[in-house]
């Protein structure tokens, strides 16, 4: 089958996973569900678009257009005056961004890659209690409190990307940051929006986890990681829309999942509530 053949062009997005979609539909995709499961609320601004870009690891423009094509399409408004901007709508329209689906028919891979975070970063947990240096450890206090002041998902987003890669670096090995990486940008590719004040708890986490590392107590770094991690089985969006996940996957405290694949928001955002912290 040649690319831009008839038989391509029926195998779209929605069939192939989110490998197929462009950067352009991937931030569509992932704002509009953020929408749609009600973790962006109706009027809530959205963050400044280079914060966006960096934060979904797309370019400025690309961004942009996103936002735009959403306006067009009745999940977003622009406003303008000292209080505008891109927000979502109040109304916002639902079931138009078909990219979502991708999403959605991609939830075994995402509980497969949280599954291999958890391995890697327990691991890297347990040896970065032994091997962090006093440096490495203000770094990760520093980002710990840039997390707590930071005024945006976004922003958010792009220290704890910081946060966790300077724990496997911590662990001394060159190896570790080159397997981690990758596994954890992977993941990142499905994270969507979340509201901050759930994103400001989840860095208590952090902060748990530097306390360990900084008391040199492994199985402590380990405990926490565990937690931070493993609740993204219920936390990230495969959790909130159902259905469950494969079995096998420890699931100790899981919110009852919301009927079917379209949840109302409120249905998610209380599995959200009730879940640990990320
Ligand atoms: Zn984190």
């Amino acid at each position: 089958m040649t690319p831009g053949s008839p038989l391509t062009a029926l195998k779209a997005p929605v069939l192939a996973g989110i490998r197929r979609l462009n950067a352009l539909d991937t931030v569509r995709a992932r704002i509009a569900m953020a929408v749609e499961l009600g973790l962006l609320k109706p009027g809530e601004r959205l963050p400044p678009t280079d914060e966006i870009a960096r934060s979904l690891g797309v370019g400025e423009i690309t961004a942009r257009r996103a936002l735009v094509s959403l306006c067009d399409e009745g999940v977003l408004e622009r406003r303008r005056g000292r209080t505008g901007g891109t927000l979502v709508a109040h109304r916002p329209v639902t079931g138009r961004v078909l990219e979502i689906e991708a999403y959605r028919s991609a939830a075994d891979e995402v509980h497969r890659l949280i599954d291999e975070r958890l391995l890697l970063e327990c691991g890297i947990a347990h040896l970065a209690a032994s091997n962090a240096g006093p440096r490495q450890l203000e770094e990760l206090e520093a980002l710990v409190a840039q997390m707590d002041r930071v005024s945006s998902w976004a922003e958010f987003h792009t220290c704890d990307e910081r946060f966790h890669t300077a724990i496997a670096a911590a662990t001394g090995l060159p190896s570790a940051v080159g397997q981690y990486g990758p596994a954890l940008r992977e993941l990142y590719r499905y994270y969507l929006p979340y509201p901050l004040d759930y994103l400001r708890e989840s860095n208590g986490e952090h902060a748990e986890l530097v306390a360990a590392l900084a008391g040199r107590d492994p199985l402590k770094a380990v405990d926490v990681t565990r937690r931070h991690v493993q609740t993204l089985h219920q936390t990230m969006f495969v959790g909130l829309i159902g259905p469950q996940p494969p079995a096998g996957v420890p699931l100790a405290g899981a919110p009852s999942p919301p009927g079917g694949p379209s949840p109302s928001p409120d249905a998610a955002a209380s599995a959200l509530a009730s879940s640990e912290c990320r």
